[in-house]
């Protein structure tokens, strides 16, 4: 059978097992114990964050991170549209309403002129501030996020960042994830490094990195019996996860690079091409991890994305329409939104491609051949 190209498909570096096997050994084989805070240390160094608590989803800290920003019942929370349901969701879990802002062109992420329309507008219509911003970083796109911060110092509204897609990004050389008040990370099984599932929160110091620890683990109080002054939640990493996750920062640097080897081998093969654009950084403040590699295509263009996408399929490579953006999801369209239309003709017009750290260069090649293919008819 032919071998199937995938999308992005976990990649183990070599030691993950031996992490883990080191946790059977000395049976921690719990949500706590020597690999969850080597774990954690890694990631610190690695983002230069201080402070961060590995937890059991990148969904989990995005909703750790809205708690301690006191978002609850009847607020607004103002969200990117262009985005996976998890960025939003925590505010739903937390009783509060999204607002949904569009992306602007350069980044495809959160569009900040849109963003303070929409702060502005809240404001009248609500008679108060939203109580967060949730920015994030696309297929590890980094956003305008020097705007964003910007404007929410201007309006002291605190942002939640989601960097689920952008461990090893950069903007102006700063890690994707330290800008906001709190920063989620996601290692699910598709992300730049996985844990099989888990993720993390960057938090802003040691106190609140200790209340998120609090809230992960049941909101026990300090007392010789089970003692309960907070609704508390079950979002700790396990230390067997963490043992991947141990081995998977071995091999990160590495990883990042070979993704962004691959963009620059799709944007050479298309360098020209009438119809297909791939997504590049802005300028050079701007430094993606490429978790993927996006195209879109001209509006003139004779074949669709999803004709794409099929034509692919058939050649058992696996490509993905971009994301559906929230505000015309069924579950969220009733939500107000703020948009000009870009997220939407995005979602018309692209395409995810094959960019996991372990494909060869033969399989990208076969990605490109199919998909100029497809023009020549
Ligand atoms: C994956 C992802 C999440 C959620 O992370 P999980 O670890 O899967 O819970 C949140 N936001 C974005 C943008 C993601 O891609």
């Amino acid at each position: 059978m032919e071998k199937r190209i995938l999308l992005s498909l976990a990649h183990m570096g070599g030691n993950e097992q031996k992490y883990i096997d080191e946790a059977f050994k000395e049976s921690w084989v719990v949500p706590l114990g020597p690999n969850v805070d080597e774990f954690e240390r890694r990631l610190c160094k690695f983002t230069k964050a201080k402070n961060v608590v590995a937890l059991s989803a990148g969904t989990a800290a995005i909703h750790l991170g809205l708690l301690m920003l006191g978002v609850g019942p009847g607020d607004e929370v103002l969200c990117q549209s262009f985005t996976f349901a998890a960025s939003v969701n925590p505010v739903k879990y937390l009783g509060a309403n999204p607002v949904f802002i569009d992306s602007e062109k350069d980044s495809w992420n959160i569009d900040p002129e849109l963003l303070e329309k929409a702060i502005i507008d809240r404001k009248k219509i609500t008679g108060k501030y939203p109580k967060a911003i949730i920015p994030v970083h696309l297929y590890g796109m980094p956003a305008k996020i020097d705007e964003v911060i910007a404007i929410a110092d201007k309006y002291e509204i605190p942002v939640m960042e989601d960097a689920a897609e952008a461990l090893g990004s950069l903007y102006d050389g700063k890690a994707c994830g330290t800008f906001g008040k709190y920063g989620a990370l996601s290692f699910n099984g598709n992300k730049i490094i996985t844990t099989s599932g888990g993720g993390a929160l960057i938090c802003p110091d040691e106190e609140s990195a200790k209340r998120v620890l609090f809230y992960a683990t049941q909101a026990r109080e300090n007392r010789p019996y089970y003692y309960h002054e907070h609704i508390g939640y079950n979002y700790r990493l396990s230390n067997i996860s963490a043992g991947i996750g141990c081995g998977q920062m071995e091999v990160l640097q590495e990883h990042i690079d070979r993704r962004r080897q691959i963009h620059g081998l799709y944007t050479e093969a298309f360098k020209g091409h009438k119809y297909i654009t791939v997504h590049q950084n802005p300028s050079e403040k701007y430094n993606s991890n490429f978790w993927l590699s996006t195209i879109t295509l001209s509006n003139d263009s004779p074949v669709t994305a999803d004709e794409i996408r099929l034509l692919l399929a058939e050649h058992n490579i696996e490509s993905r329409l971009l994301w559906r953006p929230m505000h015309i999801q069924p579950i969220y369209k009733d939500c107000p939104f703020y948009g000009t239309g870009v997220s939407e003709d995005l979602f018309n017009r692209g395409l995810c491609l094959p960019s996991g750290s372990s494909l060869t260069d033969e399989d990208i090649n076969t990605v490109i051949t199919c998909i100029k293919s497809a023009f020549e008819k």
